[in-house]
């Protein structure tokens, strides 16, 4: 049984425009916080899943740019943990969270098939893509891009958890 989900934040809770979509080049933070189309019906949708589940937020970029982030969108009290990851990677974050829980116990949800989804699968953590910004158009080009499942927003996640197990398929080779 899934017992948290762990998030990523930047094309995964809210939307980037495009020209922001290199997340290591902060830009122009007034600009920026400008053109990010926040969905509030979305985020309310983290409290709702935060009653059922712990969550937990992976995010990669410039530690100060990412912290304001989080901050004005006031995502801080929806997660037990906050982690930055500043460009060496995701997967030492979850294996820090795989002290906690079993893999069984965790999925991921992500707009990266080369970062969190591809660091996830080679885990054996549950991996769920969500298809926001310019990655959505990335292709798989291994089995470990590959997510267990898909969705459009942060409403498909909620309709493929509730009430399904979403344990990871087993592959067959
Ligand atoms: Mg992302």
């Amino acid at each position: 049984m899934i017992k948290a989900l762990i998030f990523d934040m930047d094309n995964t809770l809210y939307e980037l425009a495009e020209k922001y979509n290199d997340i290591l080049i902060p830009g122009n933070k007034e600009d920026f916080f400008k053109t990010v189309k926040i969905n509030k019906s979305e985020i309310k949708l983290l409290a709702e899943l935060k009653n059922k589940y712990i969550l937990f937020l992976i995010t990669t970029g410039v530690k100060s740019w990412q912290e304001e982030k989080i901050d004005r969108f006031k995502l801080r009290p929806f997660f037990k943990k906050i982690f930055i990851d500043t460009g060496k990677g995701k997967k030492p974050y979850f294996e820090d969270i795989l002290k906690m829980y079993k893999k069984e116990e965790l999925a991921v949800v992500g707009d990266n098939i080369k970062s969190e989804i591809k660091d996830a699968n080679e885990l054996g953590i549950t991996t769920i893509r969500i298809l926001r910004g310019m990655k959505s158009k990335s292709v798989p080009f291994s089995s470990e891009e590959k997510p267990d499942y898909t969705i459009k927003n942060l409403k498909g996640l909620k309709k493929l958890i509730n009430g399904q197990n979403i344990y990871k398929p087993i592959k067959i080779k």
